[in-house]
């Protein structure tokens, strides 16, 4: 075993962490909903998604047979919400074609939609002892820094080097399951993105960058881009029982599958819109403060228009994709975090 295992495996049987939720009774499923809610997310905010997900999909079947928007639901609030629609699609694909049991081969895990290589490792590695590599974003920090290897990591070339280092370390199948925590851990709570604490760290006499007083440098961060700004308009819908009109957003693109406002280009309701649904409005306006959010690709600036309208039409009512929402009601399933903050400050001020 190689000296950089031995020691991370001694730190990690002293000051590893072990209690965490998904730590205990590892299942291939308790393990993959872990690592898809950890992905660009603290531990902290994770658990009580985590404990929440479980007891309402304690297994494949249950979360296969969910509807999407209960799994959306459930989500609200974590981001980045492809990864709950590829969850439920993984567990649908695998109670149909793998008669619920996680595949143990892991070139069949990484072809469900929205595990990778790292991913589809850490599950079998803790679930099933195999020796596989993982390689997420705390292990290449850790091993950029051990071996002050140039280049940002997310382009292909560094990736290959950086995967050959964590093979290279990989134990055996009697050590791997706690290997692989080891060294998740020491990324997330030792070789820390800032301040790295070097002086508590177990393999600070190996490491090249620890040594030269560079551990800010490694690993280089991604080339800069600006995120480009999207300009669009909310329309806050308004009947004359004070309640405001939600529209299911389409599956492909941001919040898929959420319930939001309509959104437009202009602040004005347009013709089609009106046609489709068969509203009309008075043509009193107002505009309400800009939502601003960010999101991995784009800023978006939002400005809430709110129309009042006038009447609907029976087809309008009938359409399964959109809502009349009573502010001062429970919000439906799978709201998108800045609407829901938007929707409860207008019930704050409606009568
Ligand atoms: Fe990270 Fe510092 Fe340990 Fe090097 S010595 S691996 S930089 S914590």
């Amino acid at each position: 075993m190689h000296d950089f295992t031995r020691k991370i495996l001694a730190w990690y049987k002293k000051q590893g962490r072990k209690d965490l939720p998904w730590q205990q009774n590892k299942t291939a499923y308790r393990v993959w909903i872990s690592e898809i809610m950890l992905q660009q997310t603290q531990v902290k905010t994770v658990i009580p998604y985590y404990l929440r997900f479980m007891e309402n999909f304690p297994d494949i079947a249950s979360l296969a047979s969910a509807s999407l928007d209960s799994v959306l639901a459930l989500w609200a609030g974590l981001g980045y919400y492809t990864r709950a629609r590829n969850l439920h699609k993984t567990a649908i694909i695998i109670q149909n074609n793998y008669y619920g049991k996680f595949p143990s081969d892991v070139e069949k895990i990484i072809e469900l939609p929205g595990i990778g290589r790292s991913t589809a490792s850490a599950i079998l590695a803790f679930s099933e002892k195999q020796a596989l590599t993982i390689l997420d974003g705390n292990v290449k920090r850790v091993l950029a820094r051990l071996h002050t290897v140039a280049g940002w990591p997310g382009k292909p070339d560094i990736e290959k080097k950086l995967w050959a280092i964590a093979e290279a370390y990989t134990p055996t199948s009697r050590y791997i399951a706690d290997y692989t925590q080891a060294i998740m851990d020491l990324g997330a709570t030792v070789c820390t993105r800032s301040k790295p604490k070097c002086i508590e760290c177990p393999v600070s006499s190996e490491c090249l960058a620890f040594e030269q007083n560079e551990t800010a440098l490694y690993p280089n961060p991604s080339p800069k881009k600006s995120l480009p700004t999207k300009h669009i308009f909310f329309l806050l819908l308004k009947n004359q029982k004070n309640e405001i009109l939600l529209e299911r957003r389409p599956e492909a693109g941001i919040w898929g599958g959420l319930w939001s406002l309509p959104e437009t280009t202009t602040p004005d309701l347009p013709f089609s819109y009106l046609n489709n649904f068969g509203l009309s409005t008075k043509n009193k306006t107002q505009a309400l403060d800009p939502i601003k959010h960010i999101f991995s690709h784009f800023k978006l600036i939002a400005t809430p228009v709110q129309h009042l309208v006038k009447s609907t039409s029976t087809r309008a009512m009938s359409n399964t994709s959109i809502l009349w929402h009573n502010p001062h009601n429970p919000l439906p399933k799978g709201v998108p975090a800045p609407i829901k903050k938007l929707l409860m400050q207008l019930a704050r001020e409606f009568p």
